[in-house]
Parts: structure tokens; sequence; C-alpha cells
């Protein structure tokens, strides 16, 4: 495509990262603006119309289809991002699917198949925790060597509130997946079993769902992952990540906020939500998406294959819910 600038078109633009991911190209991020906009929820769209000069769209196939779009972003809800990404490829569009790639594993092999016979790379999967620096950070710590092996993680991912509807097995495709992507990178070694262990539910849960759950994962090398899944922690937002090795440990910091003391107490704000938790990786995604494109770099972030082996490991943690056992990960090549 050589160093045009990106035409995008947002699918799902009206939701809470639909629009800022909109905002992020229309704003932040070289080489790119957005040009249309598709969402259920058409009259959302208005104002992003208006802000962005961007085309409103009365479907997702009018808007893959359409000349003015060289790329697509789908940040519409989780279920929808299968058939959207297949769409975008068979048109030969580069597309940027936010996380999860799809819930179930037919659906992401159908994706990586229909690469395939694309003949050449056309999907970046919204794992963006690949792109945070304090992430990238750990990863090169563990990659020098330094503290030896890695020998077990311990993670938290707590959602102060979650919207009704939200499932058990959302707890892995929606939540844990990050954590189980983020490990396989990390690590640099397929997850081979996975398991999710219920904790007495929390009065906010709705009824019937469990949470929260702690998730278990083993990688190829034995390292031992657990991740607190909460969807209705109440009290905020917050992503821990600690890993301990033969010689130390490295912890994800907590993001950079005041210390304020007042009487008997010292605090820190907690945040409410997802959206203020790594604003840099999602900067950083979207510009490295971009910079592929255009062919200022060579290779898409976190692929099709990184889609469908994270879905493999959620695929062995729900039938883990079901048989209350660890599963073995299977069907793909991890
Ligand atoms: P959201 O606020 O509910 O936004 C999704 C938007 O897509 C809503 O406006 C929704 O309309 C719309 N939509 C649903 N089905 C659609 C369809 N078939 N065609 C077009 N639009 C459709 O949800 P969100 O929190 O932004 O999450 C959106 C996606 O991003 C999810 O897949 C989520 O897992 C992912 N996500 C990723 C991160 C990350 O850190 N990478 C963070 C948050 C979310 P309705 O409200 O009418 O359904």
């Amino acid at each position: 495509m050589g160093q045009a600038k990106v035409r995008v078109g947002v699918i799902g633009a009206a939701g809470f990262i639909g629009s800022g991911h909109l905002h992020r190209l229309a704003t932040a991020v070289d080489g790119a603006y957005p040009t249309a906009v598709y969402d259920v929820k058409r009259e959302r769209l208005e104002p992003h119309a208006e802000r962005y000069g961007v085309k409103i769209f009365d479907s997702a196939d009018e808007l893959i289809a359409s000349e003015d779009v060289d790329a697509v972003l789908i940040a519409s809800w989780d279920a929808t991002h299968a058939a959207f990404t297949k769409q975008c490829i068979e048109a030969g569009k580069p597309v940027f699917c936010e996380k999860p790639l799809a819930t179930t594993l037919e659906d992401c092999q159908s994706i990586v198949e229909a690469e395939k016979r694309a003949g050449k790379p056309l999907v970046q999967v919204g794992f963006m925790r690949r792109f945070d620096p304090d992430y990238r950070k750990i990863k090169e710590i563990l990659r020098s060597g330094e503290l030896g092996a890695p020998l077990m993680a311990h993670c938290i991912s707590r959602t102060p509130k979650i919207a009704s509807g939200f499932t058990d097995s959302m707890q892995v495709t929606n939540i844990a997946i990050h954590e189980i992507d983020v490990m396989r990178w990390l690590l640099d070694e397929p997850i081979v079993k996975g398991q999710m262990i219920y904790g007495r539910p929390t009065g906010f849960a709705e009824e019937g769902l469990h949470d929260p759950q702690l998730a278990l994962m083993w990688s190829k090398s034995g390292c031992l992952i657990d991740v607190e899944c909460a969807a209705n922690s109440y009290y905020g937002y917050e992503i821990q990540c600690e890993i301990v090795c033969e010689k130390g440990t490295i912890r994800l910091p907590d993001p950079p906020a005041p210390i304020v003391r007042s009487r008997l107490l010292c605090a820190t704000e907690v945040m409410d939500d997802w959206s203020e938790r790594f604003p840099k990786a999602y900067q950083a995604e979207l510009q490295h998406w971009i910079d592929v494109i255009r062919g200022l770099r060579t290779e898409y972030g976190p692929g099709s294959e990184d889609g469908y082996a994270a879905c493999a490991v959620a695929d062995a943690m729900i039938r883990s819910q079901a048989t209350g056992l660890p599963e073995q990960v299977t069907g793909c090549g991890q």
C-alpha cells in the first residue's frame, strides 16, 4: 500500500472501546484516519459523524465493501467478531479485531484458514497488553535470563461491575483471555492445561453467575499461572501480575497516581474501568497495525494464530467449568 494514509472503517464505533479507537485514529495515530462507522446503535453515531467527519453506514457489509475503506477495525461485541473478520479477509482488507478473535475454536480455525487462502497476513487481534511498556519490560527481563526460570505467576483481573447477561464462560473468553495471551507471550511457550475454579459468589453478581473465579493455567515447561477473575469487584478496576522466578520476582507496577496522606490514612485512587489502565498500549497497538499496512513494519502484532491459540486455552478452561477438573489444551499448534 506504500505510504498513503490508511482510511479506516470502525464497526461497533458507538461502544466504549470502539469510540476510543475511533478517537485515536482521528487524532493520534500517524498515517491513518477514520472514514466510516457502523453500529447497531446508529443514533449514538451522529455525534461521531459530526466530530470526525466520518460516514455512517447502515450495515457492516456496506462498510467493509466501501471503496472509502482500506482497513477495518472491529469493536462490536465478542460474538460478532468472527463473521466480520472473515468478511474483511474475503474482501482482502486488513482487519484489526478486538479481543477475542472469536468465541469458538471452530470460528478461530475458519479465520486462520481464510487468511491462509488470502495468501497474506491480514489480521491483528487486540491483545494490547503486548504493547504495554511495563509488560514489555517484564518480557525483556524474562528473556535476559537474569532471574532464572519463571516458576509461577500470580495475576488479578478485577472489574467493578459487569453488564447484564455476562456468563461463566465469558469469565474466560472476555476476561481471562488477556492473561491467556499475555502469559503465552511473556513465557514464550504454549499453555497446555487450564482450569477454572469457583469461589463464593459475591452478592453483586447476577443470579447464576459464578463470580469471582480462579483461573489456573500450566505452561509447557510447568510454570503455574493463577488469575483471579472478578467481574463485580465493586471497589474498582485492577490488573496485577507478578512472575516468580528462580532468583527473584517481577511485578507489574500499579499505574502512577498521587499518594494522599490525610488523617490516619495514606491512599491512592483506584480506577473505575479499563479504559484508563493501558492508554499507551491502545495507542501503540493501533500505530503498529497502521505501520504494517503502510509497509513501515513487516509483521502485524498478535495475529489470527494467536487468537486461535488463546481460544484453544479458553476452550479447555470452559470445559473445566463443567468437569471441575484441569483440562488439556487441544486443537491447535499453540
Ligand atoms: P460496548 O460498549 O457494548 O460496545 C460494543 C458496541 O457494538 C455497542 O454499541 C453494541 O451495540 C455494538 N454492536 C453489537 N453488535 C453489533 C453488530 N452486530 N454490529 C455492529 N455493532 C454492534 O462494548 P465494549 O466494552 O466497547 O467492548 C467491545 C469489544 O471490545 C468486545 O469484544 C470486548 O471484548 C472488547 N474490549 C477489549 C478491550 C481491551 O482491553 N482490548 C477492552 C474493552 C472491550 P449494543 O450495545 O446494542 O449491543
